[in-house]
């Protein structure tokens, strides 16, 4: 079958969650034995998200090849559980960067270089995967045609339509649109407000969305409306008729108890046949996705809390997007309901830290960046370590808890890591029990350069940790830091009861601690969160869950 493509567009506000409808239309299609990928186009101007503050864009999640990109590409993994790459991942930044470098090497020949067609073409190269392809080839699994190791291509934009950023992908939309005819699908994204005064629901958004979306010369096959309540058959076809829409591709996303349960109900209402429709495809049985059924069968049954504390500095449900839905999958999978407080580290002192950590069956330290708050992860370490409470130090929470057990076991008052301390004359007052990696020494550029991707991990037989993935001795997680535990302290860890149990085969590095005398007090260096999903929650996430419990 020639590839497909599906683009899904958003209007009138966003966070409507068009990467859950976008996830969901991968996992509807994927259940029908489709090979499916989704991409984001997001039009800001950085090159990747990596370089975003969490409270500018939330989580910044990472791909197995090491993109720093969209927290959307976390729900396309968990729903789909597809991995994805820097090829599903595409800002406006990186697309000029690519035209103004071919510019620069004198590629186009002396031409006039303009939004229309050059940045439009390298939009249109990779909504086809075109690049990909080349990848492909030049590796030596050649494919036939461009993006054909793909049945079905789903392409999500950012952004809302209207704005002046998102214009350029636009037109690339309507010029594939109209070149690839039915093998093109449009779904746009809207939402119908409830005005509780008039007790009534209000479509003339959707309708102006629409508008704007035609008046680009993009006709959209099918229309998903998020709404808080019930829409009628008389109001579907309202929008129906005066969108240009068939009634059947009117779909009704209403807000659900969880996000999990939203493929099912866009199957209920036909979307996934109502694309097939569209492109042609004999729409066939429906499938019954089983195993996507039993998890939300355990979900509804979960309803024992469990309260596990996130201990982190952005008070933003999307900062730890992934470890919240990690914790979530985990509870679901040991028949609990994770209950997630979020408490913010710069606020967190010896003096309160008892009162506001009382009654949590389970902590969380989080990753971060930078000095603020690093002293109240330090503190909760202390505090968890020496109260026996199941705790988990991820990426930068890993190095809290290496430093909080330097300064308060081995004696190092003055342990910390380079990250914090920016002269070199002050590191000899500091024992930098996590330093700067070696490669990173001479790295002055702070976006896409650091140690970034998916890396083995060997573990120690017979560790809490090796146990939790099943006594496997070979592993492999997502990395996203610079700074590493410093092995010149590592012998006096492992005497005083830290042990060091996942080591990087190539190149030495302490990925994961452990303190085997407690229940469950595990450092990982890599962050697990970015490889759970629906179907498969994350190891780690399941031990550590069952120790809260
Ligand atoms: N700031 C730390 C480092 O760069 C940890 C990064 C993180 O938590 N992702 O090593």
């Amino acid at each position: 079958m020639d590839t497909k493509y599906i683009f899904v567009t958003g209007g009138v506000v966003s966070s409507l969650g068009k990467g859950i409808i976008s996830a969901s239309i991968g996992k509807l299609l994927q259940a029908r034995g489709y090979k499916v990928t989704i991409q984001k186009f997001d039009p800001y101007i950085n090159i990747d998200p990596g370089t975003l503050n969490p409270y500018e864009h939330g989580e910044c999640y990472v791909t197995e090849d090491g993109m720093e990109t969209d927290l959307d590409l976390g729900h396309y993994e968990r729903f789909t559980g597809i991995h994805t790459t820097r090829y599903n991942s595409i800002t406006t930044g990186r697309i000029y960067k690519a035209v103004i470098d071919r510019e620069r090497r004198g590629d186009y020949l002396g031409k006039t270089i303009q939004v229309v067609p050059h940045i439009t073409d390298e939009i249109k190269r990779r909504m086809l995967r075109e690049d990909e392809q080349l990848q492909t080839k030049k590796g030596g699994t050649a494919a036939a045609s461009p993006g054909s190791q793909y049945d079905f291509i789903i392409t999500e934009v950012g952004g809302t339509i209207g704005d002046i950023e998102s214009a350029p992908f636009m037109e690339a939309i309507r010029q594939l649109r109209w070149q690839l005819g039915r093998d093109a699908v449009c779904v746009h994204l809207t939402y119908v407000p409830y005005l509780k005064a008039a007790d009534e629901l209000k479509t003339k958004p959707t309708q102006h969305s629409v508008k704007e979306l035609q008046g680009m010369g993009i006709q959209p096959d099918i229309l998903v409306l998020r709404t808080e309540r019930h829409l009628d058959d008389s109001m579907r076809l309202k929008v129906a008729s005066f969108c240009n829409v068939d009634l059947e591709c009117v779909v009704q996303s209403e807000d659900m108890p969880s996000i999990y349960e939203v493929p099912v109900n866009m199957q209920r209402q036909g979307l996934d046949a109502a694309i097939l429709r569209k492109i042609g495809i004999p729409v066939g049985e429906t499938p019954a996705m089983k195993p996507w059924h039993d998890f939300l069968d355990k979900q509804r049954n979960a309803t024992r809390e469990v309260h596990v504390a996130l201990v982190g500095k952005y008070d933003l449900q999307d900062a730890y997007k992934s470890i919240r839905e990690s914790l979530n999958l985990a509870g679901i999978y040991n028949g609990v309901k994770t209950k997630l407080h979020f408490v913010n580290s710069e606020e967190l002192t010896k003096e309160n830290v008892a009162t506001r950590l009382e009654g949590m069956a389970g902590i969380i330290i989080c990753p971060g960046f930078g000095q603020r708050g690093i002293e109240g992860k330090i503190v909760a370490a202390e505090f968890s370590r020496t109260h026996d409470i199941p705790t988990f130090g991820i990426c930068l929470g890993m190095q809290m808890i290496v430093i909080e057990f330097a300064r308060n076991v081995l004696g190092y008052k003055n342990a910390t890591s380079s990250e914090f301390v920016s002269t070199s004359s002050e590191d000899k007052m500091h024992q930098l029990v996590i330093d700067l990696m070696e490669e990173q020494k001479d790295i002055t550029q702070k976006g896409g350069t650091m140690r970034l991707g998916a890396y083995d991990c060997e573990l120690v037989e017979g560790s809490r940790t090796s146990e939790a993935y099943g006594g496997k001795a070979l592993i492999s997680e997502r990395h996203r830091h610079r700074y590493e535990f410093n092995n010149a302290y590592k012998a006096e860890y492992e005497t005083a009861g830290m042990k060091c149990v996942g080591i990087n085969p190539a190149a030495g590095l302490v990925e994961i601690v452990e303190i085997p005398s407690l229940r469950w007090y595990i450092g990982t260096q890599f962050h697990p969160e970015y490889s759970s999903t629906v179907l498969h929650p994350h190891p780690l996430f399941m031990s550590f869950i069952k120790a809260c419990i």
